[in-house]
């Protein structure tokens, strides 16, 4: 599982490896003798049998995945599936709100001293501390898959976990007027929080220019990115349904693979997925999948921005574990 081929110069979750790492990572690959498609990896768990095989997929549909990846991936003849969150397709791109909080929150020394989000009664405040320039520096250059528990997270690291955390827990429309005031709060010391060319999820004509390529699958991602289980029946109908639909009309070929975001599954996941006309959904649960396995909740293994040894040896470690 990766998500961005890209250096942003923040990247508190870990989820971006270099062009070059990727790169790297893929001549590994190329020297395997099964990296599969989604498809035929969802054909042979029906089945019940499977070869050791690699399946790459890549998570919310940034545009780095058709400028950068797709050309590495092309050189060998490498296939892989693009799960895209489709609330960008219409708007030009998106860029996806923990972006947002991350440009806002990290990446400036001096901030107002407090920032407040949401209205009246609802309204959450925090207090904004000074970073030690070494602490956030550190921080991020250290970010969430590789930290070291014991290692403290600097205060405004801390905010920003915070508000993560406040942002992930609200319905989608209410986040959205969050973050416009989160981006004219950043905006006011001059911050700026709108995305650079190279942060932003793909438009309508850009996913259909990488359905075209070869090798290359488009899956959903949803509409929003919203954390399944705490959304009521009829949205999660119209995330899974929606996103099929507006994917299909853009590349004007079925979508049958789904990928759940902040890899969550709610208890009736694998049947509503079913339901809405998926052959295919992975989850983020961190391992191998197995003859017996579902298709609809096939498990990944989330890539770091390792070095080739690294990778290679992470790699040969879950292939004969
Ligand atoms: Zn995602």
């Amino acid at each position: 599982m990766y998500h961005r081929v890209a250096t942003p110069p923040c990247d508190p979750w870990d989820i971006a490896v270099s062009p070059e790492n990727f790169a790297a990572h893929l001549e590994v690959l190329a020297s395997l003798p099964r990296v599969i498609s989604i498809g035929e990896l969802g054909d042979s768990l029906r089945r019940g049998h499977v070869e050791r095989s690699v399946t790459l997929t890549f998570d919310d549909g940034y545009l780095d995945n058709l400028e950068c990846a797709e050309p590495l991936l092309a050189r060998h003849g490498l296939p892989a599936t693009v799960f895209v969150t489709t609330g960008g397709l219409r708007t030009g791109g998106d860029t996806m709100w923990w972006d947002v909080v991350g440009k806002a929150l990290l990446h400036q020394q001096s901030l107002p001293p407090s920032l407040e989000l949401g209205r009246g009664e609802s309204a959450r405040t925090w207090v904004m501390p000074e970073p030690c320039h070494e602490d956030l520096a550190r921080w991020r250059a250290e970010p969430y898959g590789r930290r070291e528990k014991k290692r403290p997270v600097p205060d405004r690291g801390r905010v920003y976990l915070d508000v993560y955390a406040h942002l992930a827990e609200c319905e989608a429309r209410d986040r959205e007027l969050q973050i416009e005031q989160l981006g004219a709060w950043a905006d006011s010391v001059g911050v700026e929080t709108r995305p650079g060319r190279d942060e932003r999820t793909m438009t309508a004509d850009e996913v259909r220019t990488l359905a075209g390529r070869d090798g290359m699958t488009i899956g959903s991602h949803t509409q929003s990115h919203p954390f399944l289980s705490r959304v009521d029946a009829g949205r999660r109908r119209e995330e899974l349904a929606g996103s099929k639909r507006e994917l299909q009309e853009v590349t004007g070929e079925e979508v049958v693979d789904f990928s759940y975001p902040n890899g969550d599954v709610p208890t009736t996941g694998a049947e509503e997925v079913a339901r809405a006309g998926f052959a295919t959904a992975c989850t983020s649960r961190g391992a191998a999948a197995f003859p017996g396995q579902s298709p609809l909740a096939i498990p990944r293994l989330i890539v770091r921005d390792w070095e080739q040894e690294r990778f290679a040896r992470w790699l040969w470690q879950w292939g004969h574990g």
